[in-house]
């Protein structure tokens, strides 16, 4: 697991994003994301949204080179895999949180 943020992502092919509900792949730029030199925002905190179901749980990878991206929307776990968490759906129902 790489925790990679926005200043990372420069430079890099950036962002292979799967919808864990329906599992609808897309690619997303660096640009497209906002990344920048400096800025230190944790890409697990991104708010992503599919735009197939809505779905807001995702896999992200963070993709190298441009080969990757094509391999990446066929349907293969390339680059570096980070964690995300959704900011919309933060807790269960039911449990607690401080
Ligand atoms: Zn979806």
């Amino acid at each position: 697991m790489y925790a990679a943020n926005l200043h990372s992502l420069v430079g890099t092919r950036g962002l292979g994003v799967e919808c864990l509900a329906c599992q609808r792949r897309s690619h997303l730029t660096p640009e497209a994301v906002g990344a920048s030199r400096g800025d230190m925002t944790e890409v697990r905190t991104l708010r992503l949204k599919c735009t197939g179901c809505g779905g807001q749980k995702v896999r992200l990878f963070v993709l190298l080179t441009p080969g990757q991206i094509g391999l990446w929307l066929g349907g293969q776990d390339v680059g570096a895999e980070c964690p995300h968490q959704s900011t919309y759906v933060p807790y269960e129902p039911g449990t607690f949180r401080a």
